[in-house]
């Protein structure tokens, strides 16, 4: 049982650290020991004192200077002589009141240098703490807004994470109550995900989702089981808003604990967030919530590096892994050391490499409790290879070219676009694709940029091109960003093109204008590589309709008839798929004694038991219902 206080934890860390250098003060930043030292270079100099003392104290330990050792144009002057140009530097920003300085690079491999050597000299010589930013290739305005609204909010920042670590690290009680998983939402449906988790000490939940266009948008907050006021963090597996989409309101009904997740969940949380409030003052409807829920929550995330364990309360520590869903989807471990049980949450996961994503990680150091998402568990879910639906998207591109049609791909913004590009990207080099423009319409613009700025986050395929060939697959020039409403009749009367659109399932977004542009010449592909969900257009045009009913731009509504061809292209989904969710449950190591199936429609997931049984014996299967709660230990 962990059991220290933060002022036990400061002065172990004192003692420690004290033979090597004066310590002015010690400082618990949420999860993280801050560590001020006269003069760093004494205790950054030492080998492996940090790191020993981060294995012996058992947290990461972040050493900087009392005070700021030069002023602020002689530390440039020494990062610049010190950063090689090859990283071309964008930008070098100065925050006083937390002694940061924020340097914005291209090749930011170049800035922090070899096993971070550069940073530490940094530090070392000037007392400032180099935090580093990757530029997009692509220009963004989003990101530099956001980036902005992040380096200024940074000094109110600390203070937040100063009064977070008292509650992580507050006296632990003692209590026996048992260890309880609540399924709030996402279970026997799709949408709102929420597992509400109740230790001896703590209480933690696992996503924050709404149901996109379901009938109960929200997961079942009203239960008795569930006090915000006990809920000691929020662990958000990914930005998809099925996952995320309630976290503003949390914060709106008087939420202020941390929540933690990856940086580029927390880039693409901000966007989705950004754009929904967009899009709603565009329709005149009242949002859920406001820019400030959304700010307020933006300074009380807590980003976490895959492997990285920090203590989220007296008694859990939390583990993120590679999700291999979207750019920085994460499985969620916790480690309940009261109850001497780990739960894994795999959020949305897929078990096999893409050009964008590496497979979701599957050994950890225990496992008893596997709560799994089951999107695609039915019978009939067994999904096409990679190169076969590539292979079809080439096909229906080229002979749609080759009668002087185009080509529509509606496309999640997040994940399935930028999939989608790349295989695209593949196609052109291999000749395999006619060479016609790509143009890329609405949110995708941003989400790509952000992509373009976390190859760490990639598959080793887009690193590769990244680091070693200095080629970004996002920039390749076969793609147009289309930035207005305006253009989009242009590009659809122009030449054969390839046209990739939010939203996936034609809901609304920019890629219902296209259909509408498109849909009543024969020439043209409509092609569905995304879910269609039950009552949308993706799915009436999946089902072979032949006539839709869509707004004008004059605002009515009108017939059309179906004259483009449309076309399902299976196997660029973000999730497993049958034969993979199967494969995860015999793979996962070590062995799981009770697994919990989630986010899966009902018959799917009945379909799928008897099979899981059949592969995994001895193992307890679940498959809860919304508002239930198990016992765990
Ligand atoms: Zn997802
Ligand atoms: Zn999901």
């Amino acid at each position: 049982m962990q059991s220290a206080t933060t002022d036990q934890i400061k002065r172990r860390v004192r003692e420690y650290l004290s033979r090597y250098t004066k310590i002015t003060k010690v400082e618990l930043e949420g999860p993280f020991v801050v560590v001020y030292a006269e003069n760093p270079r004494e205790v950054l100099d030492v080998p492996d004192a940090i790191t020993n003392a981060a294995k012996t104290l058992k947290k990461k330990i972040i050493v900087l200077a009392s005070k700021p050792l030069k002023d602020e144009s002689s530390a440039v002057e020494f990062i610049r002589k010190l950063i090689p140009p090859k990283a071309e530097i964008i930008d070098i920003k100065f925050v006083h009141e937390t002694s940061e300085v924020y340097i914005v690079a291209k090749r930011t491999g170049y800035v922090v240098g070899k096993g971070g050597s550069n940073i530490l000299e940094i530090l070392k010589e000037t007392g400032w703490r180099p935090i580093i930013i990757r530029a997009p290739t692509i220009k963004s305005a989003f990101l530099d807004t956001f980036y902005n609204i992040l380096i200024s909010g940074s000094s109110d920042r600390k203070k937040i994470m100063r009064k977070l670590s008292f509650r992580i690290y507050r006296q632990p009680i003692g209590a026996n109550r048992g260890l309880f998983v609540t399924f709030l939402g996402a279970a026997r449906e799709v949408g709102r995900s929420a597992i509400l988790v109740n230790t001896n000490e703590s209480t933690v939940l696992l996503d924050a989702g709404v149901s996109v266009g379901g009938k109960n948008p929200f997961p079942r907050f009203d239960l008795p089981i569930f006090r915000l006021d006990e809920l000691d963090a929020v662990v958000v597996t990914h930005a998809h808003l099925d996952h995320s989409g309630v976290l503003p309101l949390l914060f709106k009904y008087g939420y202020r604990g941390p929540v933690y997740l990856t940086k580029p969940t927390r880039d693409l949380i901000m966007l989705l967030l950004y754009d929904y409030i967009n899009l709603s003052q565009k329709m005149g409807i009242i949002p859920f919530f406001s820019w400030r829920d959304v700010v307020n929550l933006m300074n009380h995330m807590i980003v976490l590096d895959y492997g990285e364990t920090v203590d989220i309360s007296p008694d859990i520590k939390l583990t993120l892994y590679n999700a291999g869903h979207i750019l920085g989807s994460s499985l969620a471990h916790l480690n309940i050391e009261s109850a001497r049980h780990n739960i894994l949450y795999t959020g949305d996961f897929r078990f096999r490499d893409t050009k964008l994503l590496d497979k979701a990680a599957r050994k950890f150091p225990r496992v008893e409790t596997l709560i799994m998402e089951c999107t695609y568990c039915g019978e009939r879910d067994v999904l096409p290879s990679l190169k076969e639906a590539e292979e079809s998207l080439f096909s229906i591109i080229r002979e749609t070219t080759e009668r002087g049609g185009k080509v529509l791909i509606p496309a999640l913004a997040v994940g399935r676009a930028q999939e989608v590009m790349l295989s695209l990207v593949d196609g052109f080099r291999r000749n395999e694709l006619p060479d016609v423009p790509v143009y890329l319409d609405g949110m995708i613009y941003d989400s790509t940029a952000i992509h373009s700025a976390y190859p760490d986050f990639l598959s080793s395929y887009v690193r590769n091109r990244v680091f070693k060939e200095d080629r970004d697959p996002f920039t390749d020039p076969h793609f147009n960003f289309v930035s207005t409403p305006d253009e989009r009749p242009d590009v659809t009367t122009g030449g054969p093109a390839i046209i990739i659109a939010p939203s996936g399932m034609l809901t609304g977004g920019p890629s219902v204008d296209y259909l509408r542009l498109m849909v009543s010449d024969e020439r043209n592909s409509i092609v569905l590589v995304s879910y269609q969900a039950e009552g949308t257009l993706g799915r009436r045009l999946k089902e072979g309709i032949e006539e839709i009913r869509i707004i004008n731009e004059d605002g009515e509504l009108t017939k059309m008839p179906v004259k483009a061809k449309v076309h399902v292209v299976e196997g660029f989904s973000a999730h497993a798929d049958k034969v993979q969710l199967l494969t995860y449950l015999m793979s996962v190591e070590p062995k799981p004694h009770r697994v919990f199936l989630v986010h899966g429609e009902e018959s799917k997931i009945r379909s799928f038991i008897p099979l899981a049984h059949k592969s995994i014996q001895g193992i307890r299967i679940s498959a809860p219902h919304i508002g239930e709660t198990f016992k765990l230990a």
